[in-house]
């Protein structure tokens, strides 16, 4: 490393970085332990990939409730749980799919949205030419000639047979192919398109009851030909799904306070045989907040420190838009809150939403200057403001940023290799300390 001069300014900064980088490492690097512990618990079995499926959300929050009860947190008004509902599909029961002679693997092979409508037994295939499908003219006179037999088949359309003239039928296509996600022109006892790659799991469209059932296929592991296909999948709607997020919080010397937060949910299951861990996404983020936590306590903190859990945020930020509505405590009082969503790995740093707003600009310039005289993360990168995370409902409300680490290694995204032995902690006492040095005096 080249020898560096510092101007006095400089040497101050310096002075109080190393004190932090001492106090925050020596009480973070002894143990990566309790962060894995946590981790590891919060991706096992016994919590279903904390979805809507076996009630996982709520065994998850039990869990969080007891470990911050245990660390010496206290809740806002008497109870560290915030409870409310929102509109969900849970996937529960067998899921199968054969085509022609072909079994196929369910995530691998197949996939299916959460709102598929429950379905049972051997159906006949009828498939659609991708061009038949666009054409209006086509399609009107498809539908009339096959009006009587659709309703108790399976349509298939093979969207990587369709070759377009133009981007604008590309276009059209793509958009089409997507409505089938939302309504059913068939009128079918269901749709499978075939494709290339299959789209990344989430909870989209959870709003309402489909009653038709949707796959997507792999179009390279289907037969040539087929006329039938035999599946099972049990799904169920529930328009007021009663969930909770978890609250507790440490006294500081003063009432200002840094809120930390984290979405403890994840998707759940994908069937019996699909559990999607999420380590990374996002017991990472909660374990981390149960660590400052943990280092919080065992000394009083400045600032009154609050540690929120969210449950929600894969069904569309749900849990934490209902607590930015509903209060716990006085947001006015809040100097920034800091949520951390996916912190595995981070091998390329650290990135930082909401960066540059006028509320958060200095505090992500002063994280910026003391890493580049530190050298902690290889990058901290800026961005704007999204609705990409539980930060977004409160920036309009205070100072709100969001922080992700950048880069290997983690298991997956929405995957279900995404588990806790792949979850990198090289990097986590670094970061803790930059989430420190974040929320310092
Ligand atoms: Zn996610």
């Amino acid at each position: 490393m080249p020898i560096r001069f510092f101007r006095p300014r400089q040497i101050a900064l310096l002075a109080l970085m190393l004190f932090m980088l001492t106090a925050s490492i020596s009480a973070s690097a002894q143990d990566t332990v309790y962060v894995r512990q946590n981790l590891r618990i919060l991706t096992s079995d016994d919590m279903h990939g904390r979805g809507y499926s076996f009630r996982g959300d709520s065994i998850a929050a039990q869990f969080l409730q007891g470990e911050i009860r245990r660390l010496g947190l206290k809740p806002f008004g008497g109870d560290f749980m915030q409870r409310y509902t929102f509109s969900i599909h849970s996937m529960e029961g067998p899921l199968s799919l054969r085509v022609g002679k072909r079994k196929l693997k369910p995530f691998d092979e197949f996939r299916v949205p959460s709102w598929c409508n429950s379905t049972w037994g051997k159906y006949k295939v009828i498939t659609i030419p991708a061009e038949t499908f666009i054409d209006a003219d086509k399609f009107k006179s498809f539908i009339k000639k096959n009006n009587s037999l659709l309703e108790n088949v399976f349509v298939y359309i093979d969207a990587t047979r369709f070759n377009p003239p133009d981007e604008e039928s590309n276009r059209h296509f793509v958009d089409m192919l997507q409505s089938l996600q939302r309504r059913n022109p068939f009128n079918s006892k269901g749709i499978v398109v075939g494709v290339k790659q299959l789209s990344t799991c989430s909870f989209s469209h959870a709003d309402y009851k489909h009653d038709y059932a949707y796959f997507e296929v792999l179009a390279s592991c289907l037969p040539d030909k087929f006329k039938e296909l035999e599946c099972t999948v049990f799904s169920q709607f529930h328009p007021a799904y009663p969930t909770q997020n978890v609250c507790g919080y440490i006294e500081g010397e003063v009432d200002t306070m840094i809120v930390y937060t984290a979405h403890y949910d994840h998707l759940g299951t994908m069937g019996d045989s699909i559990v999607f861990y999420g380590a990374h996404d996002n017991a990472s983020g909660v374990a981390t907040l149960l660590d400052l936590a943990r280092i919080s306590v065992a000394v009083k903190p400045h600032y009154t420190t609050v540690f929120y859990f969210f449950s929600g945020e894969e069904a569309g930020l749900r849990g934490s838009r209902y607590a930015s509505e509903h209060p716990l405590f006085d947001f006015s009082k809040v100097r920034l809150l800091i949520n951390i969503d996916m912190f595995c790995g981070g091998n390329e740093g650290i990135m930082v939403f909401n960066a540059n707003d006028d509320k958060t600009r200095h505090y992500v310039d002063r994280l910026e200057k003391i890493n580049s005289v530190l050298e902690i993360a290889p990058e901290i990168r800026r961005r704007e403001n999204r609705p990409n995370s539980d930060h977004y409902f409160f920036s309009s409300k205070m100072p709100a940023v969001f922080v992700l680490s950048m880069g290997q290694p983690f298991g997956g995204y929405h995957d279900p290799k995404d588990q806790c032995d792949a979850c990198g902690l090289k990097n986590y006492s670094n970061f803790i300390t930059l989430i420190s040095v974040l929320a310092e005096p």
